[in-house]
């Protein structure tokens, strides 16, 4: 979605696509899934690791271990709402409520707070943003995205540049699209960046 991310860094200049780090950010979306999410854990402690994942609030609820071991492996953790609606279209009572329930739910069953926000499919407007500043929850884009829940390996391998810049912000899914697949990609993706001597951050 980079034609949505670009319109959204001139529309929204609040909005995180890149940051000053000196590294590269991992951000993994949709999980905790029962398959998908520790296969990406695996992949992750294997290397040494640590990225961030956008959990939403329906998942958390139903597969809480799986969210805490996220948690437990070092990883960081955003909210992703509660349902993965497009809110772009929604009431501003909907959008509060699938932020404030997401938020509750991660809070409940992780002990912790979630700092980030990201949107499902990246859709934006002035109102989320606004509930987004009233929560004092930080929004989060990406400007590399995998493609990964409708690629194959070598077209998620050619999304992926050669030259990344430091502060970049990878787009991953752990989800029912990626659980079969991921091993098939993701490790040699990291292998490689790792071979160019990139350092990997939480946001
Ligand atoms: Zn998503």
């Amino acid at each position: 979605m980079i034609f949505e991310t670009r319109i959204a860094r001139l529309l929204f200049p609040s909005v995180i696509v890149k940051t000053p780090a000196e590294g590269i950010h991992l951000t993994f979306d949709d999980g905790p899934h029962p398959s998908a999410t520790p296969a990406v854990l695996e992949i992750l402690k294997k290397r040494n690791i640590h990225a961030t994942f956008f959990l939403l609030g329906r998942n958390v609820e139903q597969y809480p271990d799986i969210a805490r071991q996220v948690v437990s492996e070092g990883h960081q953790i955003g909210n992703h709402s509660y349902l993965h609606a497009n809110l772009f279209f929604k009431s501003t009572s909907f959008v509060r409520q699938q932020i404030n329930q997401a938020g509750e739910t991660i809070e409940k069953n992780l002990g912790t707070k979630a700092g980030y926000f990201r949107p499902p499919y990246g859709y934006l407007n002035f109102q989320i943003l606004k509930i987004l500043k009233e929560k004092e929850l930080k929004c989060v884009l990406w400007n590399i995205d995998s493609k990964d829940y409708c690629s194959n390996k070598q077209e998620i391998d050619n999304r992926i540049p050669d030259q990344i810049s430091n502060g970049s912000i990878l787009l991953f899914h752990d989800n029912h699209h990626t659980a079969s697949k991921v091993h098939t990609y993701l490790p040699d993706i990291l292998d490689k960046l790792l071979e160019k001597k990139y350092i990997f951050k939480r946001l």
